[in-house]
């Protein structure tokens, strides 16, 4: 049955834009326009925060029981979707069926089941010395989300806010918002209250104004450029809304001298080209000790020739399209900057224009200083910076020169690697092929962003102190 993305989510119905425009969605790995939604408008955005609002009191007094056993209606809606899910997220994004299944669909499914279970032994309430500190919720909540990983970024803000009592309008990305249709009708099916959830589609340059200074929005949550984050936070603290970003990365992986470095590479490929390499947490940066400069180049080199780029509906496709003329232009003019600052192309190159498809060889640069625009900039996409260092003290300085800090890795000895991750400043480090943990804090140090989300402190972050100090004498 084809799905109708042709409306808003407010006030627990679909409720037709204001205005008359619409945005195409385009199918990177095709350019095939195959559906539309609406270019909602600042009334559309103004409607959604209304319902929010007045929603907001009720729901922060439905208990926390109540509201863990909504959210879990919810995913049970939520998983029905799951083959749309992947269908559409495979058209919109590009990204290739098998890494979407597993990423963009079923980890959203774990997310969600991690938020409920941690909820419901959440402490919201604790004794101090003299008084009584409750959690309360922080209110309405505007989350702005990127499309690279359409739902992801949704999941991690709406279900906690949800389940901390908050209400949320929601404004996907543009450029891949068919998603979240999906988890809307899941959220409509599941039963909340009215208003708790509200979505509307749209562009951020037309409903961020609303969003970010409506004065009955409490808090806006950012995932996306640092450009506009910035820009986002700054209108959003001329009246002192709470903040959260996500933001940016440049993030390094660091490898010790070894005899084999072959262990380290499948983190490597998956975290720098899977998803066409655009990712906020990507290691774009491979530090090398320099004496072994030539024989890395060539395992990646390798590694990243037997990926298989191409169609992603092919269950053996490694690497999809990137997700838009504009990010295709942007790759593209990052590589071609690479070649002109001097650094080493070790494979893929710059992509031929006029191609069905937005496709981007991975590609390698070697032999590149950190001091490039390449190593200090954020391409988002399948292109790997290798960079030799002389000793570990040098490694760790020039993983830390960046404006950035949200992921980093080491390999290597397993007392040494941990020494060094203790050194590195970013949010999350992983050691050797450490799996990641759905229910750690995850967030950025310096430009990488404010606040954290998956988890407790995810959970927390939408939810704001009272102390109540309780121990009078009548
Ligand atoms: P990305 O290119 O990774 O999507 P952006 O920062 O451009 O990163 O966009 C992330 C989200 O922010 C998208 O939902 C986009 O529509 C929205 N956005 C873009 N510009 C603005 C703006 N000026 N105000 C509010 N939101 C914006």
């Amino acid at each position: 049955m084809a799905f109708d993305f042709s409306k808003h989510y407010i006030n627990g119905e679909w409720t037709a834009s204001e205005g008359d425009g619409w945005i195409d969605v385009e199918n990177p790995a095709t350019l095939e326009i195959f559906a539309r939604v609406p270019d909602g408008t600042p009334a559309d955005a103004e409607k959604a925060v209304r319902a929010a609002a007045a929603a907001q009191e009720a729901w922060a007094g439905v208990s926390l029981g109540r509201r863990v056993s909504l959210m879990k209606a919810f995913l049970k809606e939520f998983e029905a979707h799951r083959q749309d899910i992947i269908d559409f997220e495979v058209k919109e994004l590009g990204a290739p069926v098998t890494f979407t299944t597993a990423t963009h669909c079923d980890y959203q499914f774990t997310r969600v089941r991690s938020y409920i279970e941690i909820a419901e032994e959440l402490p919201l309430k604790a004794e101090f010395k003299a008084s009584t500190v409750y959690r309360e919720p922080v209110g309405v909540v505007a989350c702005i989300t990127p499309w690279n990983y359409p739902l992801g970024q949704i999941v991690q803000k709406v279900v906690p806010a949800i389940l901390m009592g908050c209400t949320v309008v929601l404004k996907p990305s543009q450029h891949t918002p068919l998603t979240a249709y999906f988890l809307a009708d899941a959220f409509d099916k599941a039963g909340f209250p009215k208003g708790v959830f509200n979505m509307v589609s749209g562009r951020g340059a037309k409903l961020g104004g609303v969003l970010s200074t409506h004065p009955l929005v409490d808090m806006v949550s950012f995932t996306g450029s640092t450009k506009v984050g910035v820009q986002l936070a700054q209108a959003a603290l001329q009246s002192v809304k709470r903040i959260s970003l996500e933001l940016g990365g440049k993030s390094p992986f660091i490898w010790l001298k070894s005899d084999d470095y072959s262990r380290a590479i499948p983190k490597l490929v998956s975290s720098i080209f899977y998803n066409a390499g655009q990712t906020c947490t990507a290691l774009s940066r491979l530090l090398v000790p320099a004496e072994d400069l030539g024989k890395v180049e060539e395992m990646v080199r390798e590694a990243a020739l037997k990926l298989k780029v191409g169609d992603p509906t092919d269950p053996q496709t490694d690497v999809g399209p990137v997700s838009s003329a504009a990010q295709f232009k942007k790759v593209s003019g990052y590589i071609r900057l690479g070649i002109e600052e001097g650094a080493k192309l070790v494979c893929g190159g710059v992509p031929q224009e006029g191609g069905t498809g937005y496709f981007v060889q991975p590609t390698v640069f070697s032999n590149v200083s950190n001091a490039m625009r390449i190593a200090r900039e954020e391409i988002f996409g399948p292109v790997l910076c290798i960079i030799p260092y002389r000793t570990v003290d040098e490694a760790v300085r020039i993983a830390n020169d960046t404006p950035y800090g949200l992921n980093a890795a080491v390999f290597g000895p397993k007392a040494e690697a941990q020494a060094v991750a203790m050194r590195i400043k970013a949010g999350n480090v992983y050691v050797n092929d450490s799996a990641r943990d759905v229910t750690a804090p995850f967030g950025g140090y310096r430009e990488s962003g404010i606040g954290r989300e998956g988890g407790s402190a995810g959970l927390l972050e939408f939810t704001q102190q009272k102390a109540v100090f309780n121990r009078s004498t009548f």
